[in-house]
């Protein structure tokens, strides 16, 4: 019984090299953001903002120095930063090419807060303009290393923390930002304070504010959870009813995954770069995603997902998103055949297979590619839809039951921090006491599917098939569902596929009208003629 275990630290081990690879952000591991305070100052005159930000830090080890992204001054755009201070001393810093270099004072507690006073005009991350209504806005729309614009940071999901966001703005706004509304004050001047804090920790990728005039409701409340629309007011009862089902999809999440992480879910419009941006607690979706016809559905469905996946158990590396955007897009489709049934489920991976075989055409890659340097750049089929597939294989391999154990366990285990792939598989195998090393080495960290030639014969009481993989850079070892159809009947069996070219036979009664391979989409492949 040794024997086994021993093996299997051997391929742990081999893998650590292959796939907990990182991305290229330079990680001071000694030093741990816990919480950010940001004061913000924004107007009507200028776009510039003013901005004062604490930021506590738990010093794991001695350092010499510790950094944090602000992108500085060029032209028209980036901060001039005017103060550091070290617990209210002056602090040794430097600043250049866009890293605040911070010397802490040597001696003193573990756990130091830095203030950081700065001012400028954002060219991104922070998007100031006017809504399609002609409304000054101000919208945070980080993702994925944008936050830098805007907020002096540790830009990197690998570090997340605390955030509290105190917005001073003409008081004619309405704020939303992520976290809870703790003070709504008016200043005087024309002026009011609103002060919002998140008590779970987040990555910057998915902090945002939302300043401008909106229409705000209560949806409905899930356990505790308040669940709000903040939409334009011109679009006001279109957007409630547009904005509606959250109430219905976070419910159905927390059902199924467990706790939601954040103090509430408010579903803004907003202007943003994306379709919809899953900012935590604070998800927006694109200006015209309100249309009264209850058309978004599925796109809010995925923003919610993420609050789980991405936000809460949150990808360690960019170049494992999937964990965040393959599990968004497969949580969609479960929400989905939920609510509409399996026939919408295998409609929604049929038109998903359709983009991972035609992207796989032009980008021959891998789900995990570590060549990818660019964060903007890890988005593809690959990590959605192809990530999605592989989910719904798993679930077929291990079964439902075994599959949403997997599911919650591998949530709970990582739920508020972060995980690689390699985590979630050493979850799976823990719940289904299975070996899991191939499926994963080969859907996840080998391009492409199973490319499939094949036909079939009747003879003499046998249905036989040949299958041939006609990819030739691996042979990929699946199980394949093949349906033998005779009137109205479908007969199903299932074949383990794992040569390059095989024959199998089936036993029949009598001569099948026709023959199909997977009719109920749980394999990932290309039929080729
Ligand atoms: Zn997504």
């Amino acid at each position: 019984m040794i024997k086994k275990y021993a093996l299997i630290t051997a391929l742990i081990i081999l893998n650590i090299n292959a796939s907990y690879a990182q991305d290229v952000y330079e990680r001071n591991e000694s030093a741990d953001v816990l919480n950010y305070i940001f004061n913000l100052t924004l107007n009507d005159d200028n776009n510039e903002i003013i901005g004062e930000s604490l930021i506590k830090v738990n010093f794991k080890n001695k350092v010499k120095n510790f950094s944090l992204d602000l992108i500085g001054k060029s032209g028209d755009y980036g901060m001039e930063v005017t103060g550091v201070y070290e617990d209210n001393n002056n602090a040794r810093y430097e600043y250049s090419d866009d890293k605040i270099l911070i010397t802490p004072a040597a001696n003193g507690p573990n756990i130091k807060t830095f203030k950081i006073q700065y001012r400028g005009v954002a060219q991104k991350g922070l998007v100031i303009d006017t809504t399609k209504f002609g409304q000054r806005s101000f919208f945070g729309d980080n993702w994925p290393n944008l936050a830098r614009h805007w907020l002096p940071c540790v830009d990197h999901p690998y570090d997340k923390a605390t955030v509290e966001f105190r917005i001073i703005a003409p008081d004619h706004y309405d704020v939303v930002a992520t976290g809870k509304k703790i003070e709504e004050s008016n200043l005087g001047q024309d002026l009011k304070l609103t002060i919002y804090e998140e008590p779970a920790p987040v990555a910057m990728k998915v902090v945002t504010i939302g300043v401008t005039k909106f229409a705000t409701k209560l949806l409905g409340t899930v356990g505790e959870i308040p669940v709000t629309a903040w939409v334009y007011p011109e679009n006001r009862l279109d957007g409630f009813s547009d904005y509606g089902v959250a109430v219905n999809v976070l419910n159905y999440f927390i059902e199924n995954i467990g706790p939601y992480s954040y103090a509430k879910l408010a579903n803004m419009q907003a202007k943003t770069q994306w379709g919809g941006l899953e900012n935590a607690g604070t998800i927006a979706y694109f200006e015209n995603s309100v249309t009264g016809k209850n058309t978004v559905e599925p796109l809010i469905a995925h923003e919610i997902a993420h609050q789980w996946f991405g936000n809460s158990a949150t990808e360690n590396s960019w170049n494992h998103v999937w964990l965040s955007e393959g599990f968004a897009t497969y949580f969609t489709i479960l929400y989905q055949e939920e609510v509409y049934g399996n026939e919408k489920r295998k409609e929604e991976l049929s038109k998903d297979r359709k983009e991972v075989i035609n992207y796989y055409k032009k980008n021959p890659s891998p789900i995990v590619d570590n060549s990818i340097k660019d964060p903007m750049k890890v988005l593809s089929p690959n990590t959605y839809q192809k990530g999605g597939w592989v989910l719904n294989m798993l679930r077929h391999k291990l079964g439902d039951k075994i599959f949403w154990e997997g599911i919650r366990l591998y949530y709970q285990t990582y739920k508020d921090s972060n995980a690689m792939t390699e985590d979630f598989r050493m979850i799976l195998e823990k719940v289904s006491d299975e070996d899991l090393n191939d499926f994963f080495k080969q859907w996840i960290f080998t391009k492409g599917f199973p490319e499939l030639k094949w036909n079939w014969k009747y003879n003499k009481g046998k249905v036989i098939i040949n299958v041939d993989q006609i990819q030739n850079h691996h042979t990929f070892k699946f199980p394949l569902e093949i349906g033998l159809i005779t009137g109205k009947q479908i007969k199903m069996e299932t074949v383990i596929v794992d040569e390059k070219f095989e024959i199998f036979e089936i036993a029949v009664d009598t001569k099948p009208q026709d023959v199909i391979f997977d009719p109920e989409l749980w394999l990932l492949f290309e039929v080729k003629e």
